[in-house]
């Protein structure tokens, strides 16, 4: 059975070889988002074809996502700012890289650049577009089958949300050392107000009061334990789930009661439960970044993702082990770090999906932690798209980025040519623009076939083609954990497969004369050398990846 795919691939390979040389464009192409040309990148999309035939995911909650920071992404409208329109632009351009999810940072009214100080959760950003924009954004969305996720900020509005300013409005309106009366204003009890001054409190011009605003000022923390809280939050929730979201992204878990796990746990519970009443098919990501005992104790929420910081960052689990590349008994250690994650995540939610990341706009750009060396580069993405669960991309990723130093300058504007000509030209106040793209733009990149660019797109053809590497259970698979060679096995239903990572610069072999009974079923190279499998002895070169599956 996987023998005749084989070889039907294989001269399907050939088919699209021979095709492409007869239409190659005479002209530079564009990356208007049109389909890529045929006689372009001809390896890739051989590649990809043959990948193809191996399966398809199902139509579920697992799904590999991309994070996009709208403001950055592609301008329409010539105002230099990224916006709604120039997603929809750009959409043909993410179904090419394959992934199918996105999670939009906040695109809410607000008065900040990256606008998580929401002033109107009902409403989009004017520099952003408008709710037309977004339904149309919805409607391609669902053509093309990604989900669409939103980040949903509850640990504070904006400081000119209509809540708080109804609420210091009434308490300016008190006589002095009058207590606020709820009935009055139910607001009064949306967030909290003191006449003492504490750390992380700020005065409310013209009164004797001080409110609650941990993170600044523009930013006054909303009670989440608060009745009337909940009834709103329950109905954004449900505004956006009827405008077709797949569920949100819950910003600041950890600091909805700071210091309190347990008080964060039962918010976080609230909303899950609330959401899948809302919406059964609801998909929510929190967002708590602490280290892997802190992020587990989280999923006792039931919620369905925590985002996976103890693997993500410079710090984390992945580049620690990119970085020990070549020293076998640090590698070795990556495979149980997996099977421990999953068996403990799974203890404490049955439900949980994993939600591992590379970086995302808090954290600089993961290209630069591997020092631009394009293989650890490659190799740092495959690590992450063969994670189980939603692997998420942060926009840019792809292209191997730079960005680093403040806040802004990791949100810089997609590079998708060297004129810039359809990117954003506005970047956020303070951002510093790289003055080198060590990979190049997107232009650059997309008809190279030995480009970062082109191998994210065979590492996320691959992570769909087999469902077993993102829905399965995870377990070192000791017998070919050697050397360097990092082996898992993921186990979903009756589908299996192993993935080998060579985490080293130089080539390393895989004895498989102990798994006779399973094929090679997808490769990826990051140094261009082939994965080459003699009798039973795989050779994989410098950062090589293979997935096994077992034969029909
Ligand atoms: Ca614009």
């Amino acid at each position: 059975m996987k023998k005749a795919v084989r070889i039907v691939s294989l001269l399907l390979a050939v088919a699209l070889l021979f095709g492409c040389s007869a239409n190659t464009p005479s002209t530079a192409p564009e990356t208007s988002g049109a389909a890529l040309e045929s006689g372009q990148a001809a390896k890739t999309e051989a590649a990809l074809a043959e990948i193809a035939l191996l399966g398809e995911s199902p139509d579920d909650n697992y799904r590999t996502f991309y994070e996009i920071f709208v403001y950055s992404f592609c301008d329409s409208d010539g105002d230099g700012i990224g916006d709604l329109q120039g997603v929809i632009s750009k959409l043909d351009y993410l179904q090419e890289l394959g992934i199918n999810g996105i999670w939009f940072m906040p695109i809410h009214p607000s008065q900040s650049y990256h606008k998580y100080d929401v002033r109107d959760y009902y409403d989009i950003d004017p520099q952003y577009g408008t709710m037309a924009d977004f339904e149309e954004l919805m409607a391609e969305c669902q053509k093309r089958d990604i989900h669409v996720i939103t980040d949903l900020v509850l640990n504070h509005t904006g400081n000119d949300h209509e809540w708080f300013t109804a609420a210091c409005d009434y308490l300016r309106s008190l006589p002095a050392g009058a207590e606020p009366d709820p009935e009055a204003c139910k607001y009064v009890e949306y967030y909290s107000f003191s006449r003492e001054q504490r750390s992380g409190w700020h005065a409310i011009e013209g009164s004797e009061w001080y409110y609650e605003g941990m993170f600044s000022p523009h930013m006054p923390d909303l009670r989440l334990d608060n009745e009337n809280v909940r009834n709103d939050i329950r109905d954004i929730m449900q505004f956006w789930f009827d405008k077709g979201v797949s569920g949100f992204r819950l910003d600041a878990a950890k600091e909805f009661y700071s210091g309190s796990i347990s008080r964060n746990v039962e918010v976080l519970n609230w909303i899950q439960t609330t959401a899948v009443e809302l919406n059964p098919d609801a998909y929510l990501v929190a967002e708590v970044w602490e280290d892997f005992g802190v992020l587990t104790r989280y999923y006792e929420s039931g919620i369905t993702s925590v985002f996976n910081f103890a693997f993500a960052n410079t710090s984390g689990k992945l580049m620690q082990i990119l970085r020990a590349a070549g020293n076998p008994g640090q590698v070795a250690t990556f495979a149980t770090a997996l099977e421990k994650a999953d068996s403990t995540f799974l203890a404490t939610n049955p439900n949980y999906i994993d939600a591992p990341f590379l970086s995302n706009h808090d954290i600089g750009r993961i290209a630069g932690f591997c020092g631009y060396d394009p293989l650890k580069t490659k190799l740092a993405g495959a690590m992450n798209l063969f994670m189980g669960g939603n692997a998420f991309i942060y926009y840019g990723e792809e292209i191997g980025m730079p960005g680093s130093g403040n806040d802004p300058s990791k949100r810089a504007p997609f590079f998708w040519n060297d004129a810039r000509d359809n990117g954003t030209t506005n970047p956020p106040p303070e951002c510093e623009i790289p003055e080198e793209y060590p990979f190049g733009s997107l232009e650059q990149q997309r008809y190279d076939d030995a480009s970062l660019y082109n191998y994210y797109r065979q590492a996320i053809a691959i992570r769909q083609a087999i469902p077993a590497i993102s829905h399965g259970r995870t377990t070192c698979e000791t017998a070919l954990n050697v050397g360097c060679i990092s082996a898992t096995r993921r186990t979903w239903n009756e589908e299996q497969c192993i993935i080998l990572m060579n985490i080293a610069p130089e080539a390393g072999q895989a004895d498989l004369s102990s798994h006779a009974d399973w094929t090679v079923a997808a490769t990826l190279s990051a140094d261009g050398n082939e994965i080459v499998l003699s009798g039973t002895t795989l050779e994989l070169p410098a950062f090589g990846v293979a997935v096994l599956v077992p034969n029909a």
